[in-house]
């Protein structure tokens, strides 16, 4: 899941200095998860803008709003309140924000900061554990991912500052590999921890990212 923290409501109100106007858009996925875009932050928000001076002309809840198609059509079958706004308020991640970028050609203005890819530990409890590289080494390291989890993302650990199974920038964190090398030893494969690793290829997470599904026969 895509997490995401609302922004502070100056910094939303200064975004929204040049409107006069403005349609709200949340995400009944991710951002409703986070509570910073299901339906009670969409109605709080509404209510905080209007008590400022701003006409609200619509607000929605998408379901994906990062689904292009799917916003696009949102804003079809809401043409009259969407026509009517200077520019829009996304209470999701910088994916739907960009989605409905592609929907308008009127300013669009994040009301959220996109965070990580994150675990649910349990709700409004979230862990980063994979940060999308592109090519996963997973296997090698009992599914405990050391470019994430290990704050040099170091691919021969541990370091040298690692003490008592935590980690040195961190009392608080575990220390990756002793979470690696603790599952190795549980699955009798601690001779992958003795495997020295080589450089990384991170030439398959270069920015942006793009992946397009060849149908058969294409
Ligand atoms: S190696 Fe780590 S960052 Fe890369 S895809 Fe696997 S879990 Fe994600
Ligand atoms: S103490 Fe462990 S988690 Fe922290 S940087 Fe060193 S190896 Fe990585």
């Amino acid at each position: 899941m895509i997490i995401t923290t609302s922004k502070p409501f100056e910094e939303v109100l200064k975004e929204l200095e040049g409107a006069k106007s403005v349609f709200l858009i949340g995400c009944s996925s991710c951002a409703a998860t986070c509570e910073t875009g299901g339906e009670p932050q969409v109605a709080e928000m509404k209510a905080k803008l209007e008590a400022e001076g701003k006409t609200v002309t619509g607000a929605g809840v998408y379901e994906e709003v990062c689904h292009e198609l799917n916003t696009k059509r949102k804003f079809r079958e809401n043409k009259e309140a969407v026509d009517a706004a200077d520019g829009f308020l996304v209470m999701c991640c910088g994916a739907g924000c960009q989605s409905v970028r592609e929907a308008t050609e009127k300013p669009v203005h994040p009301a959220c900061n996109t965070m990580f890819l994150g675990n649910i530990a349990r709700l409004g409890n979230f862990n980063e554990k994979c940060s999308l590289c592109g090519d996963c080494v997973l296997e090698e390291f009992g599914a405990i991912c050391p470019v994430t989890r290990c704050h040099k993302g170091i691919l021969n650990g541990p370091c040298g500052g690692t003490d008592d199974g935590k980690c040195e920038t961190d009392r608080e964190k575990d220390c990756a590999w002793t979470l690696i090398y603790n599952q190795l030893e549980k699955e009798g494969r601690l001779d992958l921890y003795e495997k020295i690793h080589t450089v990384k290829n991170w030439q398959v997470s270069m920015k942006p990212g793009r992946v397009v599904f060849q149908k058969e026969g294409e």
